[in-house]
């Protein structure tokens, strides 16, 4: 369930997050806004989209990458509470940079480039879904400015599953569409 979270507002639900980065870098792909590298790098791509737009919420011992890292969640936590440091374009670009050179340093692993650039998306991709909450997202941070989108208030849990379907459904659709042979 989607719960609500101490800067008010109802917080997105992992498998949310995890979509959106998805179809954030299938359609960077499609667009032509990223390069396809081939299928191995294509794949990295989109497995570090979902796997960017978990980590932000790192700052929150029960969120699905929280869980996973309680080690690293709970001092997270505790140094800058939820939707603080973690949720910021500094945050973003320092995973973007540390990709980056995690590429340079291995450069046998020729989808680690793609892997590094999916990241970033997927990082960017759920300061934007956070956006959607009346809560916001603080994108300058240490500026304690915080941005949201104006969406009027909607019924608990209908935005989530909003973005859920709309997002897996978009994936699902330009999966096959890039599948399937060209007539
Ligand atoms: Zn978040």
């Amino acid at each position: 369930m989607s719960s609500p979270n101490k800067r008010g507002g109802v917080a997105m639900m992992g498998r949310t997050h995890a979509a959106v980065g998805m179809a954030s870098c299938l359609l960077a792909l499609d667009a032509g806004a990223v390069a396809h590298g081939g299928i191995l790098a294509d794949a990295s791509l989109v497995l570090a989209g979902v796997i960017g737009a978990l980590l932000p919420d790192l700052d929150h011992p029960k969120s699905t990458a929280g869980s996973m890292l309680p080690f690293v969640s709970v001092p997270l936590s505790a140094m800058f509470g939820h939707r603080g440091a973690t949720h910021s374009l500094l945050a973003a670009g320092l995973c973007f940079a540390l990709g980056t050179a995690a590429a340079q340093a291995v450069p046998s692993i020729h989808s680690l480039p793609a892997f590094a650039l999916g990241l970033a998306i997927g990082w960017l991709s759920h300061l934007a879904a956070d956006m959607l909450n009346p809560a916001g997202a603080p994108l300058l941070w240490p500026h304690p400015r915080r941005f949201r989108f104006p969406l009027p208030s909607s019924p608990n849990g209908l935005l989530d599953s909003l973005l859920f379907w709309a997002s897996a459904i978009c994936s699902v659709v330009l999966i096959v569409r890039h599948s399937a042979p060209s007539i």
